[in-house]
């Protein structure tokens, strides 16, 4: 199994992504990845704080490990971990990545809190033998990952080239989220762009950092498709998971009103999500 550093460098120079998709039932990452295993792909499953609440740190790690026992290429990350505290438990309890998002801290505090994650992950990774690579984020990116209406953005928020370049060097991290007009969830009554020179000039800036872009929920793939071709080798999607799911187990409730088995009941969720997916990646990596 190639590690995921690996795969960052080969998405690098090939132009693809790896797919981020965030979870909270066991389900919903079977879906996950039993979608990338029918590409042949590999993946990244995730839980945010509040999604890793639900399922335990140690839990997630256990069931994700069990994929990777039988040989699945999927990766655990800790997505938006905001605090030193819980980003510590995210490492202590094995996730194979973290993202410190200490982005709303003014700059110099984003470096330092960035930096004290990679200098920990660096320490745990030595004496464990793992690899533990962490993402920083930079520029104010705005939204949750639900269905919004509008979300006010500016140029302002964006992440500007050479606060990346130095921000890079000086937390010495492995991947960088980036903020060019993408929003977190979804937007009804507006309509979301990616600012491509934006992107092009930040890649010039960093031109060997994998570049992560958020809230790709709602984007159009033509835009998710030059968003790649330009740098970007990491794509989340939370919201549109969480709605086809929402969606499917609406409709099957409303179906099968006297159904309580929820195998039963969660089986069309959990075919939704995996369709999904699988369009999402088929995107991300070409196909
Ligand atoms: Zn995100």
């Amino acid at each position: 199994m190639k590690t995921l550093q690996q795969y960052f460098q080969e998405a690098k120079t090939g132009k693809w992504a790896i797919g981020h998709f965030n979870f909270s039932t066991a389900d919903q990452l079977r879906a996950i990845v039993e979608a990338a295993a029918e590409l042949k792909v590999p993946v990244m499953a995730a839980t945010s704080e509040g999604e890793a609440d639900f399922v335990g740190r140690d839990q997630a790690v256990a069931l994700v490990q069990s994929y990777q026992k039988e040989g699945h290429d999927v990766f655990l990350n800790a997505d938006h971990h905001k605090s030193w505290e819980t980003i510590k438990a995210a490492i202590d309890a094995g996730y194979d990545s973290v993202l410190i998002d200490a982005s709303k801290l003014p700059y110099e505090e984003n470096i330092a809190l960035t930096k004290k994650v990679v200098d920990y992950a660096r320490e745990v990774a030595k004496s464990s033998g793992r690899e533990i690579p962490v993402e920083g984020e930079l520029g104010y990116l705005k939204g949750s990952s639900e269905v919004q209406k509008k979300v006010e953005i500016s140029r302002e928020d964006y992440t500007k080239p050479e606060e990346a370049k130095d921000f890079v060097t000086r937390t010495g991290i492995d991947r960088l989220a980036i903020v060019f007009g993408n929003i977190h969830g979804i937007v009804t009554e507006q309509e979301e762009h990616l600012d491509i020179e934006t992107l092009k000039n930040v890649t010039a800036a960093v031109p060997e950092m994998p570049l992560v872009l958020h809230g790709a929920s709602g984007l159009k793939d033509e835009e998710v498709k030059d968003a790649i071709a330009n740098g970007i080798s990491n794509v989340h999607i939370n919201t549109e998971l969480r709605v086809a799911y929402h969606e499917a187990l609406e409709g099957e409730l409303e179906k099968e009103p006297s159904q309580t088995t929820p195998y039963k009941f969660l089986e069309p969720s959990y075919e939704a999500t995996k369709k999904i997916v699988l369009e999402k990646l088929k995107l991300f990596n070409n196909l």
